[in-house]
């Protein structure tokens, strides 16, 4: 039986290993050349015996039974019996005037960067909201950059109501110390609202995200993160919520023989992409789950659950923009440029708002949530970016 996993992060790590212990031929596919994810990096010195690991090949789609790869051997298909997805997330910044010059990055970026040993500018700010903005902001203090501020846009009460979540995952309370050191600089309810050259406006905001009152800093670079969308594309037509996939507690999603595991599924951190990981290696090579990677994924998702509510994206952020202020980069769509549509689809071919480079990756949702047309999700036919070249090159489906 062969398993192929897409993704070589935590989850897709876990799940090679696992699926190949119970005795199935696995593949796993990465585009970038090392195994790692967005949190090893390239660390991870993955090895396995009977996983095969195939390095800077990209999964562009899944047709039936098999996956389209582009990689250094060129375009081929790669069949399977069992495929779990563990593609991960990609972070989602919010617009205001600004964000599209000169000096403002995605805190993903920020920390990618960081994890490469760059030293990205003098004086940073960090804003957006969600515990990801700490590790960010202590990666580039330790790597010499004078933090200004780290701004989380939510309320820290919010955290009061779920102690449930909390209980069940009080190892996260200790990772809080590790970032110590820049928490004297955190200020709550707080955003950047704006950026013109080093002048950064930033406001104290009420619980909705509206300011209540502006003061001018000074920085050199401003690294936004407002949580993290998941990467879906692989399964266009697979049930989801909120544009994460469904689940069952096995990691089926609702395509037959299709697992998913880790961010796609939910954002909760390493230790729970890699607990899922393990849960749909396990189904996928048709082995019963161990109950104790069982036992931390219905604790991690407690967390990620509560994750979602404390930091929920308020609609008060829709009043930091201007009528001339970008919404899509690629397109340089602006917020007067946005029409009065009625699907995301009318939206798109009216005021050319997520036809770029980026597909919508960056701007579709923000767009959805200025307009208040529905979010469709991220439901693209191809994955990744391909030349129209191998797309003419493929066979002709005679069926
Ligand atoms: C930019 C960024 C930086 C982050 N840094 C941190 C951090 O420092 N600390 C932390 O705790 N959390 C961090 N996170 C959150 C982190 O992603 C998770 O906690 C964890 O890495 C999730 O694991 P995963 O296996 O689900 O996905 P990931 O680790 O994201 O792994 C997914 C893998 O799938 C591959 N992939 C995706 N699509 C395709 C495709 N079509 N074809 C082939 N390969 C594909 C990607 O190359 C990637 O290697 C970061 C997230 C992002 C987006």
């Amino acid at each position: 039986m062969r398993v192929v996993v897409v993704g070589a992060g935590p989850a897709g790590m876990a799940a090679a290993r696992t699926a190949a212990d119970a005795g199935a031929e696995v593949v796993m596919v990465d585009s970038e050349p090392e195994a790692g994810g967005q949190y090893l990096r390239g660390r991870a010195r993955f090895e396995h015996p009977g996983v095969t690991h195939l390095k800077n090949t990209e999964v562009w789609m899944v047709e039936g039974d098999s996956l389209h790869l582009r990689g250094p051997g060129g375009a081929r298909l790669l069949r399977f019996d069992a495929l779990v997805i563990a593609t991960g997330a990609y972070d989602r910044p919010l617009p205001f005037p600004g964000w599209d010059g000169p000096g403002v990055i995605t805190a993903g970026a920020a920390q990618a960067l960081a994890k490469q040993g760059v030293t990205l500018a003098g004086r940073v700010i960090v804003t957006g909201t969600g515990p990801f903005l700490l590790p960010v902001a202590t990666a580039l203090q330790d790597l010499g950059s004078t933090l200004v501020g780290v701004y989380e846009a939510s309320s820290p009460t919010r955290w009061l109501r779920e102690a449930k979540a909390i209980t069940a995952n009080r190892h996260k309370i200790g990772e809080l110390a590790s970032y110590r050191k820049v928490l004297p600089r955190l200020e709550t309810r707080t955003a950047v609202i704006a950026k013109h050259g080093d002048r950064v406006t930033v406001a104290k905001l009420d619980s909705q995200w509206r300011p209540i009152s502006h003061r001018t800093e000074h920085a050199d670079l401003v690294c936004v993160g407002y949580g993290f969308l998941p990467r879906t594309d692989l399964l266009p037509n697979a049930s989801r919520t909120h544009d994460f996939l469904d689940v069952d507690d096995h990691q089926r999603t609702s395509v037959a023989n299709v697992y998913a595991a880790g961010e796609v599924t939910g954002i909760g951190g390493a230790d729970l992409a890699e607990a899922e990981g393990v849960v749909a290696g396990a189904a996928a090579a048709g082995r019963r789950p161990p109950a104790k990677a069982l036992e931390a994924v219905r604790r991690g998702r407690l967390f990620a659950a509560a994750l979602a509510r404390a930091h929920e994206v308020q609609p008060g952020w829709q009043t930091w923009l201007h009528p001339d202020t970008t919404v899509c980069r690629c397109e340089k769509v602006r917020l007067e440029d946005l029409t009065d549509a009625t699907s995301m689809r009318e939206l798109k071919l009216t005021s050319r708002v997520a036809l770029g480079r980026c597909q919508g990756r960056i701007c579709a949702r923000n767009a959805a949530e200025l307009t208040g047309v529905p979010f469709d999700g991220q439901r693209r036919v191809i994955a990744v970016p391909i030349p129209l070249g191998e797309l003419a090159e493929l066979p002709e489906d005679k069926s």
